[in-house]
Parts: structure tokens; C-alpha cells; sequence
């Protein structure tokens, strides 16, 4: 089996004094780490451009405080320039979030670790667009408010349960993304096998519908979050976690909305969807492995990857082994024939 190598790898190497000429010529490069030895230009030395960005932002307490810390260890930490930083990022994603209509109303919310068992989360009643650092709350694990003068956001129980039970996750981003809120609402999950960009980053489920809010909602997202990074709430929207940052957690936003709006204009084409291979699909999975992102399909055999049975708008599993009868799929090839035939004198017309 190919290495995976990431930048990380390589700037790790770097570090440690390493020679990026040692690294395995038939080595899997993911596209980050591409780059990267692009702007080496093979010399094997780090310009200042690519050390990590964030080397001038406040570091967290050497210490991490939980819920049964002193309330003043509490009220500092919550008014360090740490924590100053992480509100600003998270108003910075509010707007983001705003802009891109991906928000409705006072609806969304976005919550960060920054201790054993609290998080820093957004207000309620505050549209996501305009929010201020003195706007945000710190709250226990169980929901309580510990810090902050606006009330925390009614849903913050479903961000916690996602922390409480996937440890990795430093930040939690909810939203009403109208593409995506679709399919949740449709309770479709999206294909696969049509974008990397999807495949590498997303590991999308369904969470049945329970009232936001309620602890229920919460148990039923926290139970995928295991193997996803990205949970469509039934007739809701969608929550997304990331072990990295909550900028992250926001990209996982933008790949699934923009990918569900490219799968419904290619849908409406009148042309079967190409998808690529279950063996280019691994490759990316490898690279997926590699940054740390989960996804159930880890591990599995090429021939069970790429299928796409229960996508009903006429896409095929890429695998013929694995590929259900096209009749009890939903396909009809006679009908499918007869449109291929109409869309291409229509074509034909055009020209
Ligand atoms: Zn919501």
C-alpha cells in the first residue's frame, strides 16, 4: 500500500531536520503537501510563508480548566486574550455564515472547547451576522451557563453532546444551509463518487427529527459522530464537528452546500451523472485517513465503495459487481434510452 503524505509530514521533516529528497518517490501526496514541495522547489527548506499562520495567536492556559474550577479561574480565562481570539474567530464565522444565506433569522450557532468539559458558544437571539465578542457565553458540558451576560443559544445541548462523545472535537458549527437543509428534509443523502473535494473532507448521516433543543436531538446526532464529521438533521439543517479549529468546522459547511447544489444541477441535465471509480475513490479516502478525518468506509473493499443504490435520480453504482437491479433501483433503462435518444436529437438541433 502507497504512504500518504501530508504537509504536516512534510514540515515535520523539515523541523526535525529532515531532507524532503528522503521522502518515498511513489509516495500518495495529498494536494496541500503538493504545494507545499512545489514552493520548496525541491530544496528541502521551509519559507517563513508556509510555518503555521497561527504561531501569534494567544495560547490556551498551560492548565485546562473544567466546570469545577473557581468561578474568578473561570471569569479570567473567559476574558483572556485566548479566549478573546476564539470569540472573534466565531463572530468572524457568523458573518461568514450570514453572508452565504446559510442562516435564517436568529437560527444557527457555533460552539469551541476550551477546557475539559466547557465550551465557549453564541448567544440566542442574536442573528449570526452580527455579533460581537462580548456577545458570546462560556457554558459546562450540561448546558449551564458559567460565563457571559447574554443567555447561551437554546441548542446548545447538541454541540455538547457532540464534544462529551466524540473527544477529538475542539469545535461545532450548526446551520440552515438551504441545499443541504433539502436533502435533510427529503431525508436523501447525498451521492458519492462525484467530487473529491466532498469525499476527502465530508462524512455525511441522517439524524432522525426530534424538537431542536431537546436532549433527544442531541443523543441521536452525538450517536453518528463517531464515524461523521457532518450530520444532516432531518427536516432541520445541518451540524458539523472538526478536530482542528472552527473555521474548519464552517468549511464543512460550504463543501456539503456547494456539492449538493452541483449533484442537483447535474441531476437535472438530462445525462447520467459520471462518477469516478471505487479505486480513485480509495485513493482519496487514503488521503481522508491521513488528515484524520473519520468516514465508515475506512477500510473497505474496493467493491463495496461507490455505492450509490439509495440516490434515486437515476445515478448508477460505479461498481457492476456490487450494483443492484437496475429495475429494483428505481431505473428504467427503456425509459432511460428513450430520453438519452430525445436529449440527443435536441442537441443535434442546436448545433
Ligand atoms: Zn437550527
Amino acid at each position: 500500500m502507497k504512504t500518504v503524505i501530508s504537509a504536516k509530514d512534510i514540515q515535520d521533516l523539515l523541523r526535525a531536520g529532515g531532507d524532503v529528497k528522503s521522502l518515498p518517490t511513489d509516495a500518495l501526496l495529498t494536494p496541500s503537501a503538493r504545494d507545499l514541495l512545489r514552493e520548496l522547489g525541491g530544496h528541502g527548506v521551509a519559507k517563513p510563508a508556509v510555518t503555521s499562520e497561527k504561531t501569534d495567536s494567544p495560547m490556551p492556559p498551560a492548565k485546562p480548566l473544567n466546570s469545577k474550577s473557581r468561578k474568578p479561574e473561570l471569569e479570567a480565562l473567559f476574558n483572556s486574550a485566548y479566549c478573546h481570539d476564539l470569540k472573534l474567530q466565531i463572530c468572524e464565522i457568523g458573518r461568514r455564515l450570514w453572508q452565504r444565506a446559510y442562516v435564517d433569522g436568529n437560527g444557527g450557532n457555533v460552539a469551541v472547547r476550551v477546557g475539559e468539559d466547557i465550551a465557549l458558544c453564541t448567544p440566542t437571539l442574536v442573528s449570526k451576522g452580527f455579533m460581537k465578542p462580548d456577545d458570546m457565553c462560556l457554558v459546562d458540558f450540561e448546558g449551564n451557563q458559567l460565563c457571559g451576560t447574554k443567555k447561551r443559544t437554546s441548542e446548545i445541548l447538541m454541540h455538547l453532546q457532540i464534544m462529551k462523545r466524540q473527544a477529538r472535537a475542539v469545535a461545532t458549527v450548526h446551520c440552515h444551509p438551504p441545499y443541504a437543509t433539502g436533502f435533510a428534509v427529503a431525508g436523501v443523502e447525498p451521492p458519492t463518487c462525484m467530487i473529491p473535494e466532498f469525499e476527502v473532507f465530508s462524512s455525511v448521516a441522517i439524524a432522525p427529527y426530534r424538537t431542536p433543543g431537546t436532549p433527544e436531538m442531541g443523543q441521536l446526532v452525538a450517536d453518528l459522530v463517531d464515524k461523521h464529521n457532518t450530520i444532516l438533521m432531518a427536516n432541520h439543517g445541518v451540524v458539523a464537528w472538526s478536530h482542528n479549529n472552527v473555521e474548519d468546522a464552517y468549511f464543512k459547511m460550504e463543501i456539503l452546500e456547494a456539492y449538493c447544489r452541483t449533484v442537483l444541477v447535474s441531476a437535472q441535465l438530462g445525462k447520467q451523472p459520471n462518477t469516478f471509480t471505487a479505486l480513485q475513490l480509495q485513493d482519496l479516502l487514503k488521503i481522508k485517513q491521513s488528515l484524520g478525518i473519520p468516514d465508515p468506509r475506512h477500510g473497505l473493499k474496493e467493491c463495496e465503495l461507490c455505492d450509490n443504490a439509495e440516490w434515486r435520480p437515476g445515478v448508477e453504482c460505479a461498481v457492476t459487481s456490487k450494483a443492484t437491479s437496475p429495475i429494483a433501483a428505481g431505473y428504467d433503462p427503456e425509459a432511460e434510452a428513450a430520453v438519452q435518444a430525445i436529449t440527443e436529437q435536441i442537441m443535434s438541433q442546436l448545433k
